[in-house]
């Protein structure tokens, strides 16, 4: 068994202090320890991002591109190095892991214009002899702190950004499936990155506490659970840091009377049960409007529940893999009960489930509950496994409603072939991210990413525009040039055109 190391000031340092296992969940083997860094460790790490600011931030845009550029060569080069270690920590399968990673690689691509990103805006003679001009400026060592489903992805929403943006970072991935990200900074490192530029420290609630209490730490990048995300978002805003924190998310689609039933089932086989339902996008309750459809889509999904290919997530050609850790097994298993209790249809029960060889893994196969109701457990709570749940409502209205009053409000689609119905859907719910007859609407590199309520704690959503805006503070210049030295009077009116 290996111990990770932390990324510090260039260099793979080792820790002598706390450590926590990291799973193989399709084995339920420790196959690593990982430290867990101290507030020495991670003062460390910010000390070495502090020192390199001055000269990153003053690094032409265009060289740190140049860097970017040679980091997406070798993600892509080493894409089956990545993908393997994600899939033996994660459990999500080769495939996903793959798709996962390629979404990441956006992320690099977009930061790599940022010589165009930053360019700022001039106006010409806003008065006589005057200029004014805005520029996005650095903010300086930001922090990122990252959740355990997407060890690729979402850091790399982060940090390529804002270290193209002129800032230095500091990362705490998720202590349970560290090692793909500290490869993917390892890699960064290796396309000429200065060292300090990106540090890595892993951790658990200390490190991070660290972090937000650091005063050098001017801005926190947050992506986790609900009220980690509000903790990180108080805190880190209390002492005046600028704070984006995602939280949980409960996500519905919505199937209408007319929907592309065929279609509709499959969108909801991958977003439900795609990386064993442990996406913070996963759809994980269908609102059917009127029984008809609720009767159909029962009819044309279960056969197809009972057929998912589950395995090792390492091995090729599966649908879905196991639950992250045994204590995540347990707990969306109690959320199967607790269901069961309250008197929902199990219609689909996937407790149980021994995938052969792989006895001791964190297995949980698809489950499908009919008539929830929205005073259940199952309905309010994210539970973040492959437990998909049917609600039977009776208007396009009444579903709407139900999605409103959700506390939750990342992402939701509807299937429909009615255009009006869409619309009102895309205007009127309050959720962040919508899809029509697309069960996942993750936005692409160059749209940004957040959901809406309690699924987002701050102003601005993750990369793309908003993450140019996040990672930037706006400086406006006013500058003033006379053609001839001429002697003005002092002015005590407020200067104007007027
Ligand atoms: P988590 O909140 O347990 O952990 C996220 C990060 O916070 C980790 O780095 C962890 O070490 C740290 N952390 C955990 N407990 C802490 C504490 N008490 N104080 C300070 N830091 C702490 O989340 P997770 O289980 O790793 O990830 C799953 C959650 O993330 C789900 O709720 C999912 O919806 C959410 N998520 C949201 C998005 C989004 O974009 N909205 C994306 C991915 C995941």
């Amino acid at each position: 068994m290996t111990t990770i190391k932390h990324l510090i000031d260039g260099q793979l340092l080792a820790d002598t202090g706390r450590t926590t296992d990291v799973f193989n969940p399709s084995t339920g083997e420790a196959i690593h320890q990982v430290p867990l860094a101290s507030r020495e460790t991670v003062q460390q790490a910010i000390d070495a991002a502090k020192a390199a600011f001055p000269a990153w931030r003053n690094t032409p845009p265009a060289k740190r591109a140049q860097v970017l550029f040679r980091f997406k060569q070798l993600l892509e080069a080493n894409e089956q190095r990545i993908v393997k270690l994600i899939s033996e920590e994660h459990g999500k399968t080769i495939e996903d892991a793959a798709g996962e990673l390629k979404r990441g690689i956006e992320n690099v691509e977009y930061a790599t214009a940022a010589p165009e990103l930053l360019k700022g805006e001039y106006s010409r003679n806003v008065g006589p002899n005057i200029d004014a001009w805005s520029d996005f400026q650095p903010i300086g060592v930001v922090a990122g702190i990252t959740p355990f489903n997407f060890p690729a992805m979402v850091p790399l929403w982060m940090y390529p950004l804002a270290i193209a943006c002129g800032n230095t970072f500091v990362l705490k991935p998720s202590e349970r499936d560290p090692s793909s990200t500290l490869l993917i900074a390892e890699l960064f490192q290796e396309a000429g990155l200065p060292k300090g530029v990106l540090n890595v420290v892993h951790g658990d609630k200390e490190a991070v506490d660290a972090l937000i209490e650091a005063p050098e730490v001017k801005a926190l990048s947050f992506v986790g659970s609900t009220p980690i995300a509000e903790y990180i978002y108080s805190e880190g805003t209390r002492r005046g840091k600028r704070v984006q924190a995602l939280g949980g998310a409960k996500n519905h689609a919505v199937l209408m009377p007319d929907a592309d039933l065929d279609n509709a089932v499959s969108a909801l086989m991958g977003a439900a049960y795609g990386s064993c339902g442990e996406r913070c996008m996963a759809i994980s309750v269908a609102v059917c409007v009127g029984d008809q459809i609720a009767d159909a889509l029962v009819a044309k999904i279960v056969p197809q529940i009972k057929a998912l290919k589950i395995g090792a997530g390492t091995s090729c050609g599966l649908d879905m893999g196991p639950l992250v850790t045994r204590a995540h097994q347990q707990k969306v298993t109690g959320y199967v009960d607790d269901g069961v209790a309250a008197g929902a249809q199990l219609v689909v029960d996937g407790r149980g489930l021994k995938v052969d060889g792989h006895e001791k893994g964190f297995f949980l196969g698809g489950c499908l509950f009919d008539r929830v109701t929205p005073d259940m457990r199952i309905y309010k709570e994210e539970i973040f496994g492959p437990v998909l749940c049917i609600v039977r409502v009776n208007s396009l209205e009444e579903a709407m409603q139900l999605i409103n009053d959700h506390e939750y409000g990342n992402g939701t689609c509807i299937f429909t072939r009615d255009g009006e119905a869409a619309r009102l859907f895309c205007d009127e719910i309050e959720v962040g991210m919508v899809g029509v007859n697309v069960p996942l609407p993750v936005p692409v590199a160059y749209h940004s990413f957040g959901g809406w309520k309690r699924s987002l704690f701050g102003d601005l959503h993750a990369y793309g525009p908003d993450g140019v805006r996040f990672y930037t503070k706006r400086k406006a210049i006013t500058q003033r040039w006379p053609q001839r030295a001429t002697h003005e009077a002092a002015q005590f009116a407020f200067p104007s055109n007027g």
